[in-house]
């Protein structure tokens, strides 16, 4: 009885260290302190972690994205000496041995990143100087890998040790601390000697980072965010978010380049030619924040960018001139693509070398005019009811089901359900084939009238609106 009472008292001691899942690894609480050194260029990092009982201990540093930032040296654990390291899906990881006496607890670990870049070169690399740090937040922390439920429940702190007339953004509700690794890994920081600025747009707020010197007034990226985040709303309904933050920083030659980074980051790098970024990359980012579910790239980025233009035009930051403009140079980015014969979307993602600029990809130009395509078709054949926002709405709507990876084939299908069928040959020619897009100039020619705005118009139904909160 009394040695059941202390086991008893002993798991009621460790709960709230610890997240044990059936057949799983109990793991645990991380802690990360990150020291930048701005004159040398190096952030010093220090993980603690509490409550580990796994065999080995694998650290990973999960991207996709080719990430500057490097690590001279392997991780360092106190008291265990090897390393082995080697790649998973192209990104570095390092597995430990549990040691002969058992895991410490906490395990430390420490590592250096010397960050070479004196200026963010895009919106993924990271950049440290005397005067700001720029870094999607998968560059600094690398983590223990775990099963994902446990990822998910694992408690995270972080510290900062910056100079102290630096500020920091994170895009973290809780700013430098939060709760949750999938969160952890997805945001950009922002900090140094930068402006900030918030504004608030139908319940929306938007914190403002700017690092740099600039030729335009940052309040007003911060108004034409706004008026975009205001569109977005009135036509795909409530945000995922009531916080946004956005951060810009200086690129060290003439590029513009713009991220979405978890659910509350944006950030853009952008080359100072007097002018903020433009109204249609801010309208990219913020309308991928209403992206709650992933897809092909041809839908992701392509249709992505032509209702971003949209929603701009609606916001009336892109007048009808500008906006026809805009879609004849997405149209001249395709027509010169010497592939837009050969490869469908599905083989481009297959055969083209990444990381290019989105000029040379089908997904993204050839995708932008299948979206206006897509948005003229939905909205003739219902007489202007249901149009591309209306498709959207509903892919993000299923999210609540856990529905969040969409194919080409389920988009199709979602969009004939919208128009009581007949999408195959428009899905069959544009997406699965390589038929010829139309020229924007003739889809807007005949472009039915928009529906009006959907705003909070009740996404979900009751019962959808239930369990989803009871998930949350
Ligand atoms: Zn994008």
């Amino acid at each position: 009885m009394k040695r059941t009472m202390r086991i008893l008292l002993l798991a009621a001691g460790l709960a709230p260290l610890t997240t044990t899942l059936p057949g799983g690894v109990p793991c645990c609480e991380l802690r990360y302190t990150l020291e930048a050194h701005p004159s040398t260029g190096a952030i010093d990092v220090t993980l603690t972690v509490h409550g580990y009982r796994g065999e080995a201990l694998v650290l990973e540093r999960p991207s996709q994205r080719p990430l500057v930032g490097l690590l001279t040296q392997d991780p360092e654990i106190e008291g265990v000496r090897h390393a082995r390291w080697d790649l998973a899906d192209g990104a570095p990881r390092w597995t430990y041995d549990r040691p002969a006496q058992g895991w410490g607890d906490p395990i430390q670990i420490t590592y250096r990143l010397p960050i070479t870049a004196e200026r963010p070169l895009n919106a993924w690399s990271v950049g440290l100087d005397r005067h700001l740090l720029y870094a999607p937040a998968e560059a600094l922390f690398l983590l223990p890998v775990m099963p994902s439920q446990t990822a998910q429940h694992a408690p995270v702190r972080v510290e900062w040790r910056l100079p102290s007339e630096w500020r920091l953004v994170t895009g973290w509700p809780g700013g430098s601390s939060f709760y949750g690794t999938r969160t952890l890994v997805k945001t950009d920081i922002l900090a140094g000697e930068i402006g900030l600025s918030e504004i608030h747009a139908c319940g929306i707020a938007i914190e403002l980072g700017i690092a740099g010197e600039w030729g335009f007034a940052p309040e007003d990226v911060a108004q034409d965010i706004g008026a975009i985040a205001c569109a977005a709303r009135r036509r795909l309904g409530a945000p995922p978010v009531s916080r946004l933050a956005v951060m810009m920083a200086p690129a060290r030659f003439p590029v513009t380049s713009g991220n979405r980074n978890g659910p509350r980051a944006v950030g853009f790098i952008h080359w100072n030619d007097g002018g903020p970024p433009t109204a249609r990359l801010l309208a990219h980012e913020i309308v991928h924040l209403w992206q709650q579910f992933d897809a092909p790239a041809w839908f992701q980025e392509g249709v992505n960018d032509y209702l971003a233009l949209r929603i701009a035009h609606e916001a009336g930051l892109v007048g009808d001139e500008a906006l026809a403009e805009q879609l004849a140079e997405i149209d001249r980015a395709y027509r010169q693509n010497p592939q837009r014969e050969r490869w469908t979307f599905a083989e481009e993602q297959l055969a083209a070398k990444p990381f290019g600029t989105s000029d040379g990809y089908l997904a993204y130009r050839k995708g932008a005019l299948v979206g206006l395509s897509l948005d003229r078709e939905l909205r003739l054949r219902t007489a202007g009811r249901v149009d591309l926002a209306a498709l959207w709405r509903e892919m993000n709507s299923r999210t609540s089901w856990g529905h969040v990876r969409w194919t080409d084939e389920e988009i199709a299908r979602r969009a004939a359900a919208l128009v009581d069928g007949g999408m195959e040959s428009f899905f069959g020619g544009y997406v699965e084939g390589t038929e010829e897009v139309p020229r924007p100039g003739i889809l807007l020619a005949d472009m039915p009238p928009l529906p009006p705005p959907a705003a909070d118009r009740g996404r979900l139904g009751t019962v959808a609106a239930f369990l989803q909160a009871t998930f949350d």
